[in-house]
């Protein structure tokens, strides 16, 4: 089976600005998704639409274009509609975050639809009702409207990476064992002692706090030897401070 990322449809309806349908399609290439949809297409600069779309150019010029938003879902099992706006209509709407799962999953099984309306109005609420999810990009109280190719990036880059495709990196250094882990500690502690960081009776107390913190996440094996490299430098450095308060030997002539 492909990538639910090819039963993505991007449905722009009534676009006017060729600037925002190239920086649109970059967008879907850059997330790993093709199929764009016009719905009642507006004439638009073409030259603006390319020097936005970049290395994307065949996104746009591989669209279909519809009449009516009604044609370019016909075929679509989930329609998710985006909106900047809140209210009537639009009340149950969730964010790209919380949404993505379903459309992922639905993706899994046939073509879905992600439709953003006209740069000027949005969508009617006759294209709204055709929609069976509300996306709404949450953004501070100011300014709600999001520039329409970056509404479509924010919605894009939530579904990419919640798929497959995208391999978060992996630490290169394995998890450090336990044996590991407490070879550091006991170097720290000895460090902290000779440094004066810590009273011996407060030993304890102070070595559990450095476990808790140490503990917050996994250390691997190259945090643990810089930890330990980090405390070995410290005995160094101790040590050269007692030769340096070392009273000098009696001279040979007294
Ligand atoms: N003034 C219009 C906004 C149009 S912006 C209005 O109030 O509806 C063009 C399109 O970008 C919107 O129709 C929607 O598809 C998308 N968009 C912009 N801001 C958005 C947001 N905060 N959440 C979801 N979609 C948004």
């Amino acid at each position: 089976m492909g990538s639910p990322l090819d039963n993505i449809r991007v449905v722009l309806t009534a676009p006017i600005y060729g600037g925002n349908v190239g920086a649109i399609c970059r967008a879907m290439g850059n997330m790993g998704i093709s199929d764009l949809v016009i719905a009642a297409p507006e004439p638009l600069d073409r030259d603006n639409v390319l020097r936005m779309a970049c290395a994307a150019a065949s996104i746009f010029n591989n669209r279909r274009e519809t009449a009516t938003l009604k044609e370019a879902v016909s075929d679509c099992i989930l329609v998710a509609g985006t909106s900047a706006r809140e209210g009537l209509y639009r009340s149950h709407s969730c964010t790209p975050r919380e949404v993505t799962p379903r459309l992922l999953q639905s993706a899994s099984q046939g073509k879905i639809a992600l439709v953003f309306g006209r740069e000027t109005h949005g969508l009617s609420n006759e294209e709204l009702a055709l929609c069976t999810e509300i996306i709404r990009i949450p953004t501070g109280n100011e300014i709600s409207s999001l520039n329409i190719s970056q509404a479509v990036m924010v919605c894009l880059y939530e579904l990419f990476v919640c798929t497959d495709y995208y391999e978060p990196p992996t630490e290169a250094s394995p998890p450090a064992t336990s044996e590991l882990r407490e070879r550091m500690l006991d170097i720290w502690q000895n460090a902290l002692l000779r440094i004066g960081f810590m009273e011996p009776e407060k030993t304890m107390h102070i070595m559990l706090g450095m476990r808790r913190i140490l503990s917050r996440d996994t250390l691997s094996v190259n945090d643990v030897r810089i930890l330990m490299g980090i405390g070995r430098q410290m005995l160094w450095y101790a040590s050269q401070q007692d030769a340096q308060i070392q009273p000098s030997a009696p001279s040979e002539s007294s």
